[in-house]
């Protein structure tokens, strides 16, 4: 039988890595990976800022880049546009679980390297920002989780990967290794949504949408990701644990 590309089931994420505190200097950080996409995160902070001190809440600063080695064909160094719209949008996710107010008139820095690129970069930097967040002990309600899910041809899947998010069938048709795909995917070419998710609130913190999509399908496809959310999450809390009782930080 025909299964996904990478022979996935449609509700089957890919293989997630997590390693903790992993950056000497920051007062936390994680790399969080799908498959063959890794995310690094580090944070800085909280520090003092004469710039928030007008402010009754802490300011915080993320930064996304991509490694020139990331992409099969080396990237430019330079931020290019991509890069600061994602910084603003992984911010914005991420927000809305912390409780910045109770570290006023301060800063935090979240610093994100994507070490390797395979689609969903910005999800795993949601994630991994939401880990190294909460080793750093900034104050926050719950860990936020980034995934992606997406109508290929005509099914709903989650965690698209790059192969994936370049699915059209016309091309495939062209293909004879890879036409048989098309008897699992259906017609048409892919819808990239990338979301992030507070699951104990089941509030979506970022919901982006590249390509068509049904207003049932959509439905459908939200309600897999929330579904899948938690799934991440407790994989996530899992791993903190273990870490902080082997690093004698914590007694559980
Ligand atoms: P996301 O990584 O969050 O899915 P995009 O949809 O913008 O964000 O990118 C999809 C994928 O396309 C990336 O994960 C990466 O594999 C590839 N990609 C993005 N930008 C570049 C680039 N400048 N050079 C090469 N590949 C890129």
């Amino acid at each position: 039988m025909v299964k996904r590309f990478d022979g996935r089931e449609y509700n089957e994420l890919r293989k997630i890595n997590i390693k903790l505190n992993v950056v000497d200097n920051a007062k936390g950080s994680a790399i969080f990976s799908f498959g063959d996409t890794v995310a690094l995160a580090a944070v800085y902070g909280p520090k003092p800022s004469k710039m928030s001190l007008d402010y009754d809440k802490a300011f915080l600063r993320v930064r996304y880049n991509m490694l020139t080695f990331s992409t099969p064909e080396r990237k430019k160094p330079t931020p290019g546009r991509r890069e600061i719209e994602l910084s603003e949008v992984i911010k914005r996710a991420l927000e809305p679980a912390l409780l910045l107010e109770e570290i006023p008139g301060s800063i935090v820095d979240i610093y994100i390297e994507i070490l390797n690129a395979d689609a969903g970069t910005r999800t795993a930097s949601i994630n991994a920002a939401s880990l190294a967040l909460s080793l750093a002990g900034i104050p926050m309600k719950d860990l936020v989780v980034g995934l992606a899910v997406g109508k290929i041809g005509e099914k709903i899947v989650v965690d698209l990967n790059k192969e994936e998010e370049d699915y059209d069938s016309e091309k495939l048709k062209k293909d004879p290794e890879k036409s048989k795909y098309i008897e699992y995917y259906g017609e048409g070419r892919a819808t990239d949504i990338p979301v992030a998710i507070i699951p104990s609130e089941k509030k979506f913190t970022l919901i982006q949408l590249d390509g068509e999509i049904s207003n049932k399908e959509l439905n459908d496809a939200l309600n897999l990701a929330l579904e899948k959310s938690l799934e991440i999450k407790n994989l996530m809390k899992s791993n903190i644990l273990k870490h902080l009782s082997s690093s004698g930080n914590f007694i559980y």
